[in-house]
C-alpha cells in the first residue's frame, strides 16, 4: 500500500495498530481485501486508528474486533494482542462473552447505547485472568443502508483508579476501626472548626449520634467558659506558627453535666498553603489533674503547718538562749562573791582551819572555778548566737598565730606543738572564727596522751564540692576546708555526732576537766558561716575534725 493509493486512506497511520493492518494479508479472512469494505467500516476504522481515546469496534455479523493503540495496553503483555485483531468477539473473548454479549445484542438488535462506570469485566492478559475495571460505552455504526452493523466501544481501563479508590476506603475503613476502638478522643475539623470526623469515644462524651451533628459551636458550648480564651488562642497560635499545639482546658461531659480537665493535641492541616482545618487528639487527665491539687494544697497545708511550727520553734529558741543568757549573765555576780570571799578567807584564815577543813574548802574553791568555766561557755554559746556577724576575709595562719599566743602556757606545760601545714583565707566573724580555732586546738591540747607530747597539725585549702565526699554542699560554691589533726586519745568514731552536743562528754570528769560545751559552741559557729563540720577519731590514736566554710560569704 503506498501513499499514492488512495483506496486505503482509512488505514493510513494510526501507530503500531495501523501498521498491523496494513500489512495484514485480509484475503484469507472471511472480511475480505480492505478495498472491499463498506464506507462506514473504513470511516470508523479511520477515526479509530487517529484517536488517542482507548477504542473497539465489534463489526459485523460475527463481531468481528478492531481496536487502535489507546487500547492495546489494555490487552497487556502476554494476551490477546495481536491475535484477535480481525477474530470474531466470541472467539476473542471467551471469558466475558456471557457478559458482553447481552449488552452487544441490545446495541446490535435494538440499537441502544449503553454506558458503564467502573463495572469489573476481568479479562485474560499477562498470561492469566485480571480483575479489569473499566468505564465505557457501547454505541451502534449503521452501515451505508442504515441497519447496524457494527458496536463502537470507546472505553477507559479505570483499574488503577478503582484499585486507589478501594485502597483508600480499606484503609480509611481501618483508620476509624482503630480510632473508635481509642479510649483517647481522635477528631478532624475543617478550618472554621467544624468537626469532619470525631472518634466514638468523643461522640459519647459529648452526647451526640454522629459526627456531622457536631459543630463549632457545640464545641464551644461544651468547653468551659473560662477556657475558651485559651482555646481559641491556642488555635490561632498554631495557625501562625505552623505548629502542633498542646493545652489542658475542661470540657462538659453530657452525661454528668460536669467538666473535666482534657490535655489537647492538635495539628493544623493545610493543602496548598491554605489551611484546610485540624487533626487532632485529647486525653482525659481529669484524674491526674484531681490527684495533683491535691497533693498541691496538701502540701500547701503541710508547708503552712511546718512554718508555723518553724516560727514557733524559733521564738521558743530565743527565749530559752535570752534566759541562758541572762541567767548565766546573773549566776556571775554571786559567784564572783563566792570567789571573792574565797579569796579573802584564802588570803587571812587559813592557818586557823584544820586539815578537813582545808580540803574541803579547797573543794569549794574549785567547784566556785568549774561553775565559772561552765557560765562563762554558756555565755558563749549564747552570745554565738545574738551577736552580731560581721565577715572579713582573714588568714587562717594568723588567727592560729593568735591562738598559740593565747595558749601559750598549755603548750609550753604539755611541750605541745601546732604546725600550719598549708594555710588559706576565707571570708569569717574573726572574733568567732578564733573562739572555734581556740576550742579546738585547746582540747587536743587538753586529749592528749599522758606521756606523749601533744602534736596539732593545721591545713587549709579551698576545694570545691565535687572533691567533698560524704558531704552534701552547695553546688557551685567554693569552700575553705580546715583539718585539724592531733595524736591525742582519740574517740570511738560512734561518738562523731553526739561529741557536737551541749553537755556532752566521753571522757572522765576527773581526768580532764570540761564543761561539755566547747564543741557545741564550734558547731554553732560553724553554722553561722553555713559551713559543716565533721570528727573522727581513733582510740588512743588520735582525732581529726574537718570544717568546711563557703570561701565567699553570700549575706
Ligand atoms: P569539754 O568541755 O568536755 O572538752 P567539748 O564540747 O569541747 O567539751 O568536747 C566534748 C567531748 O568530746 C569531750 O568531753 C571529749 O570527750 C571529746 N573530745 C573533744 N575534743 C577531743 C579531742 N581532740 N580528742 C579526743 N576527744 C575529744
Amino acid at each position: 500500500m503506498t501513499d499514492t493509493n488512495k483506496e486505503f486512506y482509512f488505514l493510513e497511520d494510526g501507530g503500531e495498530m495501523g501498521q498491523l493492518m496494513r500489512n495484514r494479508d485480509w484475503s484469507k479472512t472471511p472480511i475480505g481485501f480492505p478495498e472491499t469494505w463498506p464506507q462506514t467500516l473504513r470511516t470508523t476504522i479511520s477515526i479509530m486508528l487517529n484517536s488517542p481515546f482507548p477504542m473497539f469496534l465489534f463489526w459485523g455479523k460475527k463481531l468481528k474486533c478492531f481496536y487502535n493503540d489507546a487500547y492495546r495496553p489494555s490487552l497487556g503483555i502476554n494476551g490477546k494482542h495481536p491475535s484477535i485483531l480481525g477474530m470474531s468477539g466470541k472467539e476473542a473473548w471467551p471469558e466475558i462473552w456471557d457478559d458482553i454479549a447481552p449488552l452487544l445484542h441490545s446495541v446490535t438488535e435494538k440499537g441502544e447505547s449503553i454506558w458503564r462506570e467502573n463495572q469489573l469485566i476481568p479479562i485474560f492478559r499477562n498470561g492469566q485472568l485480571e480483575d479489569v475495571y473499566w468505564t465505557f460505552s457501547y454505541s451502534p455504526v449503521k452501515d451505508e443502508s442504515g441497519n447496524i452493523a457494527g458496536v463502537l466501544t470507546v472505553c477507559t481501563d479505570t483499574t488503577e483508579a478503582v484499585n486507589a479508590a478501594n485502597k483508600l476506603r480499606e484503609s480509611e475503613r481501618r483508620f476509624r476501626e482503630i480510632a473508635d476502638l481509642s479510649p483517647v478522643w481522635i477528631w478532624i475539623t475543617d478550618a472554621q472548626v467544624n468537626v469532619e470526623y470525631a472518634n466514638k469515644e468523643l461522640l459519647k462524651y459529648i452526647g451526640l449520634g454522629r459526627s456531622s451533628d457536631f459543630t463549632g459551636q457545640t464545641w464551644e458550648s461544651m468547653v468551659h467558659p473560662d477556657d475558651i480564651k485559651l482555646v481559641y488562642d491556642g488555635f490561632g497560635e498554631a495557625v501562625r506558627n505552623e505548629a502542633n499545639f498542646a493545652l489542658e482546658y475542661r470540657v462538659k461531659n453530657a452525661s454528668t453535666d460536669q467538666f473535666e480537665w482534657f490535655k489537647v493535641l492538635a495539628v493544623p492541616r493545610y493543602e496548598d498553603k491554605q489551611l484546610k482545618g485540624f487533626i487532632g487528639t485529647a486525653m482525659n487527665i481529669e484524674q491526674q489533674k484531681c490527684f495533683a491539687n491535691n497533693l498541691k494544697s496538701e502540701v500547701e497545708v503541710r508547708t503552712r503547718e511546718l512554718e508555723d511550727s518553724n516560727i514557733q520553734l524559733e521564738k521558743m529558741n530565743k527565749e530559752l538562749q535570752s534566759f541562758a543568757y541572762i541567767s548565766s549573765h546573773d549566776l556571775q555576780e554571786p559567784l564572783r562573791k563566792i570567789q571573792m570571799f574565797a579569796e579573802v578567807l584564802l588570803d587571812k584564815e587559813m592557818d586557823n582551819l584544820s586539815k578537813k577543813g582545808k580540803d574541803k574548802f579547797e573543794k569549794i574553791q574549785s567547784a566556785a572555778n568549774r561553775m565559772q568555766s561552765l557560765i562563762n561557755d554558756l555565755l558563749a554559746y549564747s552570745r554565738a548566737d545574738t551577736e552580731k556577724r560581721i565577715f572579713k576575709k582573714i588568714e587562717l595562719q594568723h588567727i592560729i598565730d593568735e591562738v598559740k599566743n593565747d595558749l601559750a602556757e598549755e603548750f609550753k606545760k604539755k611541750n605541745g606543738q601546732v604546725t600550719v601545714e598549708e594555710s588559706c583565707s576565707l571570708e569569717v566573724v574573726p572574733f568567732q572564727f578564733r573562739q572555734l580555732m581556740y576550742n579546738l586546738v585547746s582540747n587536743s591540747l587538753k586529749y592528749s596522751k599522758q606521756d606523749v607530747a601533744p602534736i596539732i597539725t593545721i591545713k587549709g585549702e579551698i576545694v570545691n564540692e565535687l572533691i567533698i565526699s560524704g558531704l552534701v554542699l552547695k553546688q557551685n560554691t567554693k569552700y575553705a576546708k580546715i583539718t585539724i589533726t592531733d595524736n591525742g586519745i582519740g574517740f570511738e568514731n560512734q561518738f562523731s555526732d553526739k561529741i557536737f552536743e551541749v553537755f556532752q562528754r566521753l571522757h572522765g570528769k576527773q581526768d580532764y576537766v570540761g564543761t561539755g560545751v566547747g564543741l557545741a559552741i564550734v558547731k554553732k559557729i560553724v553554722q553561722n558561716h553555713n559551713g559543716y563540720i565533721s570528727a573522727t577519731g581513733e582510740p588512743n590514736v588520735g582525732s581529726v575534725f574537718q570544717i568546711f566554710i563557703p570561701e565567699i560569704h553570700k549575706g
